[in-house]
């Protein structure tokens, strides 16, 4: 009995890829929130950002209707209004702090400012961050105009719209862990607002194990190869961690591990559970940290061994972007709502709230994995103890052979080891939790263990 009702309650569809029949499984609830985010709702965010001329992190702070500081505080507004629906669970604030001026591209002092909302998690035992940005500010072609108009609807009111949708339609909901919504600053001026909240979660010793960074997701064509696609995103990861590179390349180079730092792990995980929750769009994984002549604002916690990814749109417009408003020789330039497509950036918000929901929803990752290396032997033995936090019913170890990008296959246990039938030395393997449920803990990459 038991049994028919977990399956009526799953929305169970079956995929087909090529002769392999997979069986996906949706959480009804996840869908439920998913169904939530609304085109309509993206668009008016948007408008909104626009409406304050600009949002160049130079510009006026005290003008209630231009400039940062007006769009910080609308920002926290909309914030402050979702929390009334969390039943107290949701938060939010401007962490601020004041710029000295560098010579480059801070040339005066200025208070900056990340808007934050958190949603605090319902486990007291689970004390587990995820975290999903964006940047509020905005700029045209010379980086250091404070004056002029940036409406930066798409660079990044993409990003920065997305994340008070996913706040407006999450606050509704309860999840075990944290989930933090940011808007960060400071971005075109060197990654300011994220290099001071990743140094604050190093400092406080946050427990942050994802951040999906959103930059210029919400516009579908590129004038220059005519591509007009919105069933692609990109995600960009690095390979190795950028932490103390030195001292593991000893173990990467003779594992063979640049292919499975934290990024490139979440990576996978995103593609996976948000191509099961979003129809018609392809998660493309780029393995490079980001663009040429690019930068963005996952880089910081990168480089401080969080896992962290950033998500942009397939096809970029560079005539939208960091642009004076103008025209030349019949072509418009300008980062403006009306180049971009809504239901393109709905399909992107709903990519990251599959993948935080279903974070959040799963039991802490596995500890201490290990993979006995002692032996010389043609099969593979892994151990690991049950997670600090959540309920677990079991484990997957997924396994892939080496010259392959995604997890190809995945063996369910409840036990806390697995003995398989295939060589250490011809694949790569990784565990993760599997709550009550089913939804997936990020998978952990096993450590050798020589004893
Ligand atoms: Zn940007």
């Amino acid at each position: 009995m038991k049994r028919t009702t977990t399956l009526l309650l799953l929305c169970t569809l079956l995929a087909f890829n090529g002769s392999a029949q997979q069986v996906i499984q949706r959480d009804p609830m996840i869908s439920a929130m998913l169904a939530e985010v609304s085109p309509d709702s993206l668009r008016s965010h948007i408008d909104k950002l626009v409406s304050f001329g600009t949002r160049h992190t130079m510009s006026t702070v005290s003008d209630p209707k231009r400039g940062i500081g007006a769009a910080r505080k609308w920002v926290l507004s909309r914030f402050n209004e979702f929390a009334k629906q969390s039943g107290g669970r949701m938060t939010a604030t401007i962490d601020t702090w004041m710029l000295q001026p560098d010579g480059r591209r801070v040339d005066q002092q200025q208070e900056i400012g990340n808007v934050m909302a958190t949603l605090k998690g319902t486990d007291p035992n689970d004390d587990r961050i995820f975290m999903v940005s964006g940047h509020i500010d905005s700029r045209v072609s010379n980086v250091s105009n404070r004056e002029s108009d940036a409406p930066g609807a798409n660079d990044d009111g993409s990003g920065t719209a997305a994340v008070i949708e996913l706040a407006r339609v999450m606050s509704k909901y309860s999840f075990p862990a944290t989930i933090i919504f940011v808007t960060v600053s400071g971005e075109e001026q060197g990654l300011l607002g994220a290099n001071h909240l990743a140094e604050r979660a190093v400092n406080e010793k946050w427990n942050l194990e994802a951040l999906l960074n959103n930059d210029i997701m919400g516009s579908n064509h590129s004038p220059d190869t005519r591509l007009i696609d919105n069933t692609k995103i990109r995600i960009f990861s690095e390979g190795l961690s950028g932490f103390e590179t030195d001292k593991r390349a000893a173990g990467v180079r003779q594992y063979g591990a640049e292919n499975d730092g934290k990024a490139r792990t979440l990576a996978r995980y995103v593609k996976e559970v948000g191509e099961r929750y979003v129809d018609n769009l392809e998660v493309r994984l780029i393995y490079r940290n980001d663009r040429y002549l690019r930068s963005g604002d996952h880089t910081p916690f990168v480089n401080r061994d969080f896992a962290a990814v950033r998500i942009t749109e397939m096809n970029e417009n560079f005539n939208n972007q960091h642009q004076d408003l103008r025209t030349e020789k019949g072509v418009e330039y300008g980062d403006y709502a009306k180049n971009m497509d809504f239901e393109y950036l709905r399909k992107n918000t709903c990519l990251n709230l599959a993948s935080l929901a279903n974070l959040a929803k799963a039991p802490a990752m596995p500890q201490n994995v290990t993979l006995e290396a002692r032996n010389l032997t043609n099969t593979t033995s892994l151990f690991w103890q049950t997670p600090k936090a959540g309920k677990v019913k079991g484990y997957y170890v997924l396994m892939r052979e080496t010259h392959m990008p995604f997890w190809q296959k995945k063996f369910f246990t409840d036990k806390n080891g697995l003995t398989l039938p295939y060589s250490k030395d011809n694949y790569f393997f990784a565990v993760q939790a599997v709550g009550e449920e089913g939804h997936e803990s990020l998978p952990v990459l096993p450590r050798p263990s020589m004893r």
